[in-house]
């Protein structure tokens, strides 16, 4: 710090005081690691049950860095704690069957019961998970991501997950019919994987009006804004990953364009 004097240029441009903002928020993860009985504490204090025989095998320190990143998101979006008040939620790990999953949200088909689970297996070392990380930021597959935040950078993720699923359940309530109806197809569907699909494109189409939302605030804010330049290529995917991948991005100390319209959006919503 030194004085300032009338005239002087600016010491920092607004975007350098947002970044250094991010910075003090993303310092969190940098405090001291919690034991496995405290992170039990942080999770289930927010009415969450924390599988402790399944987390347990986790590297503490990814899991701690992970717990404190959940909590965070938590205390800083308030509605999604009241959103969880009257459902059933887990936070736990498994081994997934496909070995490249790295996390996972589920919602059950009655948007009752939720949970985050993260892999046993990728969360078992934190050096060899932070290559991984570190990886998918370098080729883009996953988007831009302060190095401090690498070890959060799924969870995160699946939080954005978490939050548009609130959107869905919204809208759901709103459009009860329609929802029955399709509810209706996919029970009746011959197997279980035309059923699963029956729900996917429902929850698709709802999101789908999402994205498009969040890219027109990424248009109106620059005309020549490329999409595919600011959208990893998981994100790619589909709409829903597009969501996720956007928060993360935004949460995770290096929004770009995509990542700023987010924040724009969840504003507009009222959820921050
Ligand atoms: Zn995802």
């Amino acid at each position: 710090m030194f004085p300032y004097y009338e005239g002087m240029g600016r010491v920092y441009s607004d975007k350098e005081l947002e970044e250094l903002k991010s910075k003090e928020e993303n310092d969190i993860i940098e405090e001291k690691e919690l034991s496995l009985e405290e992170c039990k504490n942080v999770i289930e204090k927010h009415n969450i049950k924390f599988i402790e025989e399944d987390l347990k095998v986790l590297d503490l320190k990814l899991l701690s860095d992970n717990t404190k990143q959940f909590d965070k998101l938590l205390n800083k979006y308030p509605i999604m704690k009241e959103y969880i008040a009257n459902k059933n939620m887990h936070f736990g790990a498994e081994s997934f069957a496909n070995k490249s999953t790295v996390a996972a949200f589920r919602n059950g088909l009655d948007y009752k019961n939720l949970s985050i689970h993260l892999s046993k297996n990728k969360y078992s070392s934190y050096d060899s998970f932070i290559k991984m990380e570190q990886n998918e930021v370098y080729i883009f597959h996953s988007m831009p991501c302060a190095d401090n935040m690498l070890s959060v950078y799924s969870i995160t993720h699946e939080f954005g997950h978490f939050i548009e699923n609130k959107f869905i359940d919204e809208y759901n309530k709103e459009h009860m019919a329609e929802f029955m109806n399709m509810k209706t197809r996919a029970l009746n569907a011959k197997t279980i994987s035309q059923s699963k699909k029956i729900f996917k494109d429902w929850e698709k189409k709802i999101s789908n009006e999402v994205a498009d939302q969040i890219y027109d605030i990424a248009k109106s804010k620059n005309k020549d804004f490329k999409f595919k330049e600011n959208l990893s290529e998981y994100g790619k995917i589909n709409s829903m990953e597009l969501f996720a991948e956007t928060f993360a991005n935004m949460e995770c100390g290096k929004p770009n364009e995509l990542g700023e319209a987010m924040r724009e959006f969840l504003k507009r919503k009222g959820i921050v």
